[in-house]
């Protein structure tokens, strides 16, 4: 018989050196053992957090707790060349903990020796489950820890006595024994929880049990979540039908499921509680039966260091109004004898006609490239800063500009090539002037109508689609391209590393914006995702994101097989879901996008998935009905009733009607007007396509092909309440210039054009996105 038998004591797993914990209330209250408390010996109770302490304030509301919880102290060691250091909690103790919360475990008891096991387990009903506990022991089946089906304490005990033989011959440190009645046999189910590096905690519910990691059939949110994200995320997964009974099995109790994922993620759930004291949790398997839902395993892994992260305080509001409308710009950088960057801007604000006040920074010179020279940042009297110096010499560039609000950092050279600490040196430098930082490592600021530019040439013509990106070579890409295909920014950010000003304080300048109406967004890595999210949420103009490297990242060091599971692509799925914010997969999307919300922002449409597809015959209805079912999109069927639809058109959705160079040019006007007129629910979105082609087969006049755009047009000017959509296939075999005067017309009556039917219904796919938002 070990010590602390009597005690109230949190059996932790250095058992000895717990006196220090404190149980202020709970003590006897239905802990993990539910009142089985056999007689000498420790009885997990009372409800702690386990593992390491709860830092800076972050006590679970639940359970008072005074004073540090003693952590178990135990590193990880399995997996551990992948893993960095990291402790690990008793699952009895983690048990009790999550008990606290209302979630179902198994009656039980531990025991320092396997001899105790039987009298310990005298008042558990068999069957019984003994499982061992100790540091190492994080996988407890693979290792040989965990026995089944015991059907009485002394068999249990004599099943701990094997245990313990089995893991001292392989080397691996038993502590204790925890015996437990064992949980009928139902729907076993993963819950479990990761902490994300920019996101926080994220929740993940999985089918599957000891199969889920190789299903893969989970659900993800970021925490905290609501009831409907619970009921959601259970509704996501393949196998939902097993929880609703299969092949004559019982329906579970879902809610009762719904219940522990919200005691884990929700509101005041485990994982706040835990605030900063976890990396991966998990409840695995928790058991759904008719019955309920029993949590029959618990792990909790801690940092070692739960010094808790330090939050940078939220900058103040800021006015970026003079950001992206300096009344004077200033270039650092720029050389009178090698032209480099510094000269390049010069060269670019000046061709772009900026009409505020123009200077260079040079020690000695009195012009370059035409532009007058002042000694320093110090009384340059600018709104805007470009800098453009070897890495090493920006913080001395950025002190010297106090009184400057804005700041651009080009130059790159700081985290993205591992030298954090000048990067920090330059953040802290800012701070010190006062001044905003963008950057470094990014390109800088776009603004037709504020003469902000990066990109060369003359700008564009002032539009209302603003951009951030953290790439500037990518933003400079979707400008020049977009600008041709007719699209017109109101202001494009680069922000590169985000040092200081970041994707979610941009996207909340531009909700705000009034020559804004629609928000792109180009992310690779949000420095604070947290932020980002907020942001996301509460922003009710149109965005769309393109996120770079999901793929590549998310490989992230696990123990747990929940933290095996969250890759990065799959915490941008669920934030997407969350905060309804559509994510497109490539940068012609992302125009395309664009574009279409732009053309559309003023339509309030009905709140559904349906699109009406119609064009010429062919394959290509065929193909086009494929492309829209993939992007998620519903060809509703057409109105019930005589459309007097013309020769040779046959009805369906896609509709077929005869467009090509010898047919009537409005007769997709005609037909597309019947249709939203007899239906009793309009279709939100049409799809209108056409084979370039097919209008070239026999002479070379556009005409035909113009006068069908133009109608299209005239349809679009007539259904305000419809977005239309125009995509011109094989566009490239018009002749040069024909698919230009094409876009114009189509774009004077608002309508937006495609290459290929995907294009357009992923396009579609993101106003609909946007659209249930409005409705949520
Ligand atoms: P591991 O560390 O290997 O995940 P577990 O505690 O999850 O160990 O036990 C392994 C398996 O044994 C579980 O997935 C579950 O199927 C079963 N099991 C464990 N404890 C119980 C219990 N109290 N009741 C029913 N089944 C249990
Ligand atoms: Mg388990």
């Amino acid at each position: 018989m070990t010590d602390g038998m009597e005690s109230k004591e949190v059996p932790v797993t250095d058992g000895a050196e717990s006196e220090g914990v404190t149980v202020t209330n709970g003590a006897e209250s239905g802990g993990v053992t539910g009142g089985v408390e056999p007689p000498g010996t420790a009885v997990t109770s009372g409800v702690e957090p386990p593992g390491p302490a709860v830092t800076g304030g972050a006590e679970p509301p639940g359970p008072a707790v005074t004073g540090g919880v003693e952590r178990p102290g135990t590193a990880v060691t399995d997996r551990a060349d992948a893993v960095p250091a990291r402790v690990a909690a008793a699952e009895h103790v983690v048990k009790e903990f999550v008990s606290g919360f209302g979630i179902a475990v198994p009656r039980g008891a531990t025991t320092r020796s396997a001899e105790d096991v039987a009298v310990a387990a005298g008042g558990l009903t068999p069957p019984l489950v003994v499982k061992a506990y100790g540091p190492g022991l994080v996988h407890k089946s693979e290792a040989g820890a965990v026995r089944l089906g015991l059907g009485s304490p002394v068999e249990a005990a004599r099943a701990a006595a094997e245990i313990r033989a089995a893991l001292v011959g392989s080397g691996v440190a038993v502590e204790g024994y925890l015996v437990e009645e064992q949980a009928p046999p139902g729907v076993e189910v993963i819950v479990g929880a990761v902490r994300d590096p920019s996101f926080g905690p994220v929740l993940l519910v999985g089918l599957g049990g000891v199969w889920t990691e190789v299903l893969r059939d989970t659900a993800l949110r970021l925490c905290p979540i609501t009831e409907d994200d619970a009921r959601r995320m259970l509704s996501e997964l393949r196998g939902a039908a097993l929880l609703d009974g299969f092949r004559g099995s019982p329906a579970v109790d879902r809610d009762a499921l719904v219940k522990v994922l919200l005691a884990v993620g929700g509101p005041g759930g485990v994982v706040e509680s835990l605030g900063e004291g976890f990396t991966e949790f998990e409840l695995n398997p928790v058991i759904c039966t008719p019955e309920g839902a029993v949590a029959v395993d618990a792990r909790l892994l801690g940092p070692a260091d739960v010094t808790p992260r330090e939050r940078a305080e939220a900058p103040a509001p800021q006015d970026f109004d003079r950001l992206f409308a300096p009344r004077g710009v200033a270039v650092v950088g720029a050389s009178t004898k090698r032209p480099n960057f510094g000269n390049m801007f010069l060269g670019f604000y000046r061709a772009a006609g900026y009409a505020g006040r123009l200077v260079a920074v040079h020690p000695t010179a009195d012009a370059i490239d035409g532009v007058p020279c002042v000694p320093s940042l110090e009384g340059a009297d600018v709104d805007y800063a470009l800098v453009a110096v070897p890495a090493e010499r920006c913080p001395d560039v950025v002190r010297e500009a106090r009184g400057i609000p804005f700041v651009q950092v080009m130059s790159g050279g700081f985290r993205e090539t591992g030298a954090a600490r000048l990067e920090d040196e330059l953040l802290a430098a800012a701070h010190d002037a006062g001044v905003r930082l963008l950057g470094p490592n990014c390109m800088g600021v776009y603004s037709p109508a504020g003469g902000q530019t990066f990109i060369g040439g003359r700008p564009g013509r002032p539009g209302r689609i603003a951009l951030i990106s953290q790439s500037g070579g990518l933003a400079g890409e979707v400008i020049k391209v977009g600008e041709h295909r007719g699209l017109a920014f109101s202001k494009v950010a680069t922000v590169g590393n985000s040092a200081d000003v970041g994707p979610a304080e941009l996207l909340r300048h531009f909700a705000a914006d009034d020559d804004t109406s629609v928000i792109g967004l180009y992310l690779e890595d949000p420095r604070d995702g947290r932020a980002l999210f907020d942001a996301l949420r509460a922003v009710s103009k149109p965005v769309v994101a393109l996120v770079g490297g999901r793929s590549a990242q998310g490989r992230r060091a696990a123990a747990s097989h929940t933290g095996a599971m969250v890759g990065d692509a799959r915490v941008w799925e669920a934030l997407g879901k969350q905060a309804g914010l559509p994510l497109v997969t490539a940068q012609d999307d992302l125009i395309g996008a664009l574009d279409l919300l732009d053309l559309h922002a003023g339509r309030q449409v009905p709140v559904s998935p349906d699109v009406l597809v119609i064009g010429p015959s062919g394959g290509a209805s065929v193909l086009a009905a494929d492309a829209l079912d993939r992007a998620g999109l519903r060809l509703g069927p057409l109105p019930d009733v005589d459309l007097g639809l013309p020769v040779g058109a046959v009805p369906g959705n896609p509709l077929e009607i005869p467009v090509g160079p010898r047919g009537k040019p409005d007769l997709v006007g005609q037909v597309v007007t019947a249709v939203q007129r007899e239906a009793d629910r309009p279709y939100p979105d049409v799809i209108a396509h056409v084979n370039v082609q097919s209008f070239f087969t026999f002479g070379d006049s556009a005409d035909p092909l113009l006068a069908y755009a133009r109608g299209v047009g005239e349809l679009q000017r007539e259904l305000t309440g419809t977005r239309v959509t125009l995509v011109l296939r094989n566009a490239e075999y018009a002749p040069p210039g024909v698919e230009d005067e094409l876009r114009v017309i189509a774009r004077a009556a608002g309508v937006p054009t495609y290459r290929s039917v995907e294009a357009a219904a992923t396009a579609v796919a993101v106003a609909k996105v946007r659209d249930q938002r409005r409705r949520a």
